[in-house]
């Protein structure tokens, strides 16, 4: 047993199926690493295909009592869920801090967001309600009802281990529907702890499933899910690529699919914003989860006559971040997921320093704290040629790009093929509503760099992704409008 075993009693090492924990039909696994030292914290199921087979089975099978449960019961099964998260609190964040890195308050938070999902869709789970119609013909009624669309795979990132699964479970709990949950290579442990805890509010077998594998096998498995009949719908948070991947494969079933997928956001600081309140936003903005989120700010846009006091005062905030293991409750920033991550920053800072980008601060690993940490990096001087400009970072990396007019600071924030959340500050009445509207995106945060809540539709457009979650738009993509004509009347 690992440290992490004896610390946190949630660690599961087994992948959970029809309420039965399993193992590969192989017998293979893989190991799961604390990021901030590279020390192994467990070991899961490297499940394939066949294995996939099973956990689509069951739930397919579950399926036909589960859709038959009332809205009034399924609210009662999440509200239990919600319950027996929240006295798990503390747990749940330990072990998103101890697999995904992100600092302890952070991995705290991120279990009250992601239980909120739970709350929330219990309450939703009581107004599925259809429409009765105004019939044109007085022969005739009609109403729409709505129904769950059956089972609904869905495919989770790293970076928020608990909320991204709860975003989707929860809505698809609520419709009706029974799930097999396919976490993150990184983060697979906080989804098995959040079947142990769905066994331990009672949620019935076979309701929701959660399935492990390697990355060597996510795309057989991913191929599966998007391909079984059994399969109603696949919602996928992760990369544009395999979101686009998943797009193609489930085109031949016609499944239902929502994608969210990478951003490129904007952020905005126009003359007339409160600096030190944008300074702020903008901290919170880049730096949560150490860059790694996909509404996190990637290009921030000021304007000329505050270009360099904003400089100055944000680099003056970034000085007082303190990096560390994410244990270090003291820590404000923790290590990127993966050598890989790490290995893809450094990548596009040095691409942006060869092109004449101009370094503020960082701009290099922090090698002594580890191979996965990164020095927060402020640059500038940055150009449209530059991967900074046009990729998503994913890391603790600010790039302040100067534009001159309502118009032109517009139009570089839209010039991409994303379009997730965007981000601007400006005391100007007239210019909240006029750029509101105009930026390409899903999510707006006006005056606000932190915006997600379950309350609140979440999602992208143009090749940021499909659909809605949180709200109660979020049930829509896990049901079916049936039309009922009641004729000869
Ligand atoms: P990230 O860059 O954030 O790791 P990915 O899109 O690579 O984003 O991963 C998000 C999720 O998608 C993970 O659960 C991962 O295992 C899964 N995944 C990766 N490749 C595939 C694939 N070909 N088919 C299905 N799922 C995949």
């Amino acid at each position: 047993h690992t440290k992490l075993e004896t610390q946190v009693p949630l660690v599961r090492n087994r992948a959970f199926v029809n309420g039965e924990w399993i193992s590969a039909a192989s017998g293979k696994v893989f190991d799961v690493i604390d990021p901030a030292n590279g020390k192994i914290v467990g070991s899961v199921p490297d499940m394939d295909a066949s294995d996939t087979a099973k956990a689509i089975q069951a739930a397919a099978d579950a399926f036909e009592t589960w859709k038959h449960t009332t809205a009034k019961e399924r609210s009662y099964y999440l509200r239990k869920w919600y319950e027996v998260l929240v006295k798990h609190h503390d747990d749940l964040a330990t072990l998103i801090t101890a697999e995904a890195g992100k600092p302890w308050k952070e991995a705290h938070g991120e279990v009250s967001y992601g239980n909120s999902f739970v709350e929330w869709f219990s309450e939703e789970a009581r107004r599925t309600h259809g429409e009765i119609l105004a019939s044109p013909t007085r022969t005739k009624e009609m109403i729409l009802i709505k129904q769950p669309i059956g089972v609904a795979a869905l495919i989770t990132p790293w970076n928020f281990p608990i909320a991204m699964i709860t975003r989707k479970a929860g809505a698809a709990l609520a419709a009706g529907c029974t799930c097999v949950v396919k976490p993150a290579e990184d983060t697979p442990l906080t989804g098995l702890a959040l079947a142990q805890l769905s066994q331990e509010a009672g949620l019935p077998k076979g309701v929701f499933n959660v399935i492990t594998s390697n990355r060597d096998h996510a795309p057989e498995v991913g191929k599966l899910l998007c391909e079984s009949p059994l399969v109603a719908g696949i919602s996928f948070t992760g990369s544009t690529a395999v979101g686009k991947l998943l797009y193609k494969q489930s085109s031949s079933g016609v499944k239902r699919l929502a994608l969210e997928l990478g951003g490129n956001a904007p952020f905005i600081v126009f003359n007339s914003a409160d600096i030190d309140k944008a300074v702020d936003g903008a901290i919170a903005s880049k730096f949560r989860n150490c860059g790694q989120t996909c509404v996190s700010a990637n290009r921030f846009l000021i304007q000329d006559e505050i270009f360099d006091v904003f400089v100055d005062k944000i680099l003056d905030k970034i000085k007082t971040l303190s990096m560390g293991s994410g244990m270090d409750h003291s820590c404000s920033l923790g290590p990127l997921i993966n050598t890989a991550q790490a290995h893809k920053v450094n990548t596009i800072v040095l691409d942006a320093i060869k092109k004449g980008a101009k370094v503020h601060c960082g701009g290099r690993p922090a090698s002594s704290l580890g191979e996965r940490f990164y020095e927060p990096t402020l640059l500038t001087n940055i150009n449209e040629s530059m991967m900074c400009y046009n990729e998503e970072i994913f890391g603790p990396v600010a790039v302040c790009i100067r534009f001159k007019t309502e118009e032109g600071g517009v139009t570089i924030a839209n010039s991409t093929r994303q379009g997730l959340a965007g981000y601007f500050f400006s005391n100007d009445v007239p210019q909240l509503w006029r750029v509101a509207k105009e930026l390409a995106v899903g999510m707006v945060g006006i005056n606000e760099g932190i915006i997600s809540t379950a309350e609140a539709a979440f999602g992208g457009i143009k090749e940021s992704g499909i659909g809605r979650e949180g709200s109660h738009h979020g049930i829509d993509e896990f049901t079916y409008t049936k039309y009922m004509c009641f004729g000869n009347l």
